[in-house]
């Protein structure tokens, strides 16, 4: 019986051989959201589409929907190309930390439309200047968590509203969702009025340059515990 089709763009965040010339294909699609699919008959660096099936780029894929079974991977050609991420490896290194992170968080067969759009357009800012992996790395995930209904609350407490003025620091609390002033109780961890405003932009997907290291390494760990208290594990 043959199923239905639907073409979209999409990105590859996982591959696993599962069998010689068969692989599983995970995908964050425009229109599918997360979606496992079957690559039969192909083999890696084969003609037809074993060697474009990488992640990074940004593919338009043919997807075949059967009733009972997997979805199979019908067609796929490149949309966007991105060799200068793939040419580099601290830029790979930061791009599969996205693509783990966008897999973590989406919800699968969900609506992640939104989610897809943020991982492929910071690939491709990611790809016109490698180097900015430095300033991306960490901010990225915060415009992926907004993406998918997960913002921190960044200008008042999230327990009594108090509203925290733009340059002060503030104590932060991922696990339950922003900012909280003293009097309502103790964050495990305290941002400057430069980092809140920094993840406050990378929610609305403005990427400002964070300061320093210590600032990136905050951001990283905070990023975490907003997983874990969605996702239930961080990511790896
Ligand atoms: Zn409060």
């Amino acid at each position: 019986m043959r199923g239905e089709f639907t073409e979209t763009a999409g990105l590859v965040v996982r591959l696993v051989d599962t069998g010689e010339s068969s692989r599983l294909v995970t995908l964050l699609t425009e229109k599918k959201g997360l979606i496992a699919v079957s690559a039969r008959g192909v083999r890696k660096g084969s003609k037809s589409f074993g060697g474009i099936l990488e992640p990074m780029h940004r593919l338009v894929l043919t997807l075949e929907h059967a009733e009972r079974d997997i979805a199979r991977l019908h067609e796929a050609r490149v949309d966007a190309l991105r060799l200068a991420i793939t040419g580099d490896l601290d830029a790979s290194l930061c791009a599969g930390y996205w693509l783990r992170f966008a897999r973590s968080i989406a919800h699968p067969h969900g609506d992640d439309a939104a989610l897809f759009r943020v991982v492929d357009g910071a690939l491709d800012l990611l790809n016109e200047s490698p180097p900015d992996h430095r300033r991306l790395e960490h901010l990225v995930p915060f415009a992926m968590l907004a993406a998918v209904g997960y913002s921190l609350e960044l200008d008042q407490c999230i327990s009594c509203g108090k509203a925290c003025p733009p340059e002060r620091s503030s104590a932060v609390d991922g696990r339950r969702g922003g900012l909280l002033c003293r009097t309502c109780g103790h964050a495990p961890m305290v941002i400057s009025g430069d980092l809140r405003h920094a993840l406050r932009e990378a929610q609305g997907g403005v990427f400002v340059p964070l300061p320093n290291a210590q600032h990136r390494a905050s951001a990283a760990s905070l990023a975490q515990e907003v997983v874990l208290q969605h996702v239930g594990r961080s990511i790896r």
